[in-house]
């Protein structure tokens, strides 16, 4: 599969860096592309895995996913420093 998610934070099946998060557990996110509508389990390094859970679960705004792992580095830095 297209590693793109890993590599450079955009969808594997369009490109678009734009996500919604949705369920998180421990290092996983589950997140819904906002240009094609695709969900991923996404847990680098892994690779992501196409998931079809519910719409419902994805209410937050869209994030550029690449910004929103570096802050996410940057607290976790911060909170353990
Ligand atoms: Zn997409």
């Amino acid at each position: 599969m297209n590693n793109s998610l890993n590599t450079d934070q955009r969808c594997p099946t369009c490109g678009a860096e734009q996500f919604v998060i949705g369920p998180q557990g421990g290092m996983a996110l589950n997140i819904k592309c906002v240009g094609c509508g695709a969900k991923w389990w996404f847990c680098p390094p892994f690779e992501p895995v196409a998931i079809d859970n519910d719409d419902q679960f994805y209410t937050a705004p869209p994030v550029i996913l690449r910004d929103w792992m570096n802050r996410k580095v940057a607290e976790w830095l911060r909170d353990h420093a």
